[in-house]
């Protein structure tokens, strides 16, 4: 099976770079496959998991917003953060995810809500993955 090189990059660091068969992401506009030999494409990526398909194998990845780039030579997502399972920690997730309820529960401005859906979505993510692994 042929295969492209995935790179996803944060601003802290590199989480993956590996030769796959195809990954498959959440875009602002839906989900998108990318297999080889894609045409050159920039399109902005939800807060979601996305699925890597490589070697018969599958594996999951939190990616938190940024952007998918599919250029000649390689595939690459730059994200704000990115965690690979086991680097995610359930309780932090679990943590961030109640405060968050608790920001959207109580009275404030537009910008503070929409960064408490935003920490939500991201909470959210990372337990949605970590999740997936373990079933
Ligand atoms: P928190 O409120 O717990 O910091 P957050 O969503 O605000 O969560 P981010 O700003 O997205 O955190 O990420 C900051 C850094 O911490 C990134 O390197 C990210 O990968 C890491 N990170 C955040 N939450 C977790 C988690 N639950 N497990 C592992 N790494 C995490």
């Amino acid at each position: 099976m042929s295969t492209f090189l995935l790179e996803i990059v944060t601003p802290e660091r590199k989480v993956y770079a590996e030769d796959v068969n195809m990954v498959i992401v959440k875009g602002q506009e839906g989900e998108l496959g990318i297999l080889p030999n894609h045409i050159p494409l920039v399109t902005p990526l939800r807060i979601a998991p996305i699925v890597i398909k490589k070697d018969r194998s599958e594996e999951v990845i939190a990616v938190n917003g940024g952007f998918l780039e599919v250029r000649k030579d390689k595939v690459v997502i730059l994200a704000e953060s990115a965690e690979l399972p086991g680097d995610i920690d359930i309780d932090r997730a679990q943590e961030a995810k109640r405060r968050a309820e608790e920001r959207l529960d109580s009275k404030r401005d537009e910008y503070d809500h929409r960064r408490a859906e935003l920490a939500l979505q991201r909470a959210i993510n990372r337990l949605e993955v970590k999740n997936r692994i373990n079933r």
